[in-house]
């Protein structure tokens, strides 16, 4: 699948454009505060309905007007399938957001989600090493709601329990209030931490392998420390039990605290650098490159979860990724990618001289002030 067309309305300061995208990708290159990264960021609300900035969907809109519109034309490599258009629109006033697939609107919002098969890797993914935990569980949630079957549901569901169980603990209800939704957040949340666990698990060695890459050698690790200790929890069922007995030897404290205190709405992935007698956490003691690798071999490991489990070559953007990587490493992403087989390459640079990237193939496409020439 390739993204072969976009349609863009109103969206940040882009204006109103119809482009067509090489099969290859483009190199989008132009100053600062022209619009690369809006590109970008209306490219990527076709995968997730949102911005992978964080920004609010209102945000989006064009400031003097009241809708964005954006559609892409997925274009399958094999000829036997058909094209697939996917259109996003929302509305300032009634604040409502409109998805299409192929013109018809999905029965479920989570039905439009993963179309495009896509990976950002933008400046702002240091957060995900720097930051906290949250940052991580972010990360996680969208790589397994877009790639897990179940798991977006189960981890909706989760969140919904869990908050109508700490208002009976604020509130302060009788315990068997609170505890008529045990069940369904423990079976729920154990969804929720099987597939965290198999997935960090899964794809520890890859992240391990692309960070000794991309660093020439230096080891690094992925853990999953969840909150509630899964130790000799196998199946399913024993991560219930897990979760229902951290809950139940908690009810003291979380009465105190007003609020649910165990579960996987804590959990964290530590990131580790292997030293030679210790195991340092990058978050505290990575150097600024160091972090930034770790993020990368994330953003790597997410591309290669989407070639595992929808069989497609991602579309890989590319926020201005190598301004702050040193130049060994960044030849050497460069080289992982194309080892890769990457699909479509979108990437912004300031400068011509940013785009190393199939230096020589990958057609040049020029932004000022939003608008994008060819
Ligand atoms: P840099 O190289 O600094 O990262 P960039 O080319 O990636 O720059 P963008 O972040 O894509 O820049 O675009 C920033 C510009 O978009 C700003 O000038 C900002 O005013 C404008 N902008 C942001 N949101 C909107 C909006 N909703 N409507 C109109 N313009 C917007
Ligand atoms: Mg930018």
């Amino acid at each position: 699948m390739r993204l072969s067309g976009l349609a863009i309305r109103h969206f940040r300061n882009l204006g109103s454009q119809e482009l067509e995208l090489p099969s290859e990708g483009v190199a989008l290159i132009g100053d600062n505060a022209q619009g690369k990264s809006n590109f970008l960021e209306a490219i990527y609300y076709l995968e997730t309905l949102r911005s992978f900035r964080g920004a609010r969907d209102q945000e989006l809109i064009s400031f003097e007007e009241g809708v964005f519109r954006v559609a892409g034309t997925m274009q399958p490599t094999d000829a036997s399938v058909r094209s697939e258009v996917v259109a996003a629109a929302f509305e300032r006033r009634g604040k409502r957001k409109k998805v299409t697939v192929d013109g018809a609107e999905p029965v479920r919002m989570g039905d439009a989600l993963g179309h495009l098969a896509a990976v950002v890797f933008s400046p702002a993914d240091i957060d995900l090493v720097s930051g906290g935990p949250s940052e991580r569980r972010r990360f996680i949630d969208i790589v397994l709601s877009l790639n897990q079957p179940g798991y977006m549901s189960a981890l909706q569901g989760y969140r919904k329990v869990l908050v109508r169980r700490n208002a009976s603990l604020k509130t302060g209800q009788p315990g068997a209030v609170v505890q008529a939704w045990d069940k369904g957040l423990v079976t729920a949340g154990a969804v929720v931490m099987g597939a965290r666990r198999d997935w960090v698990q899964g794809r520890g060695g890859a992240f391990g392998d692309y960070y000794r890459r991309v660093s020439n050698g230096e080891g690094a690790r992925m853990a999953y420390r969840p909150n509630v200790s899964l130790e000799g929890a196998t199946s399913g069922e024993d991560i219930c039990a897990a979760f229902q007995e951290a809950l139940s030897a908690s009810s003291e404290r979380e009465r105190r605290m007003g609020t649910t205190v165990v579960g996987p709405h804590r959990d964290d992935i530590l990131l580790r650098l292997e030293d030679a007698d210790d195991e340092l956490d990058l978050r505290t003691y990575g150097s600024g490159g160091q972090r930034r690798t770790a993020a990368l071999a994330l953003r790597l490991v997410e591309a290669q979860t989407i070639r595992d489990t929808r069989s497609q070559r991602p579309l890989i953007l590319l926020d201005d990724v190598f301004a702050e990587l040193d130049e060994g490493r960044s030849e050497r992403v460069l080289e992982l990618m194309e080892a890769e087989e990457t699909g479509q390459v979108v990437l912004t640079a300031p400068k011509e001289a940013d785009v190393r990237l199939r230096r020589d193939s990958l057609p040049r496409w020029r932004i000022e002030s939003g608008k994008i020439s060819t």
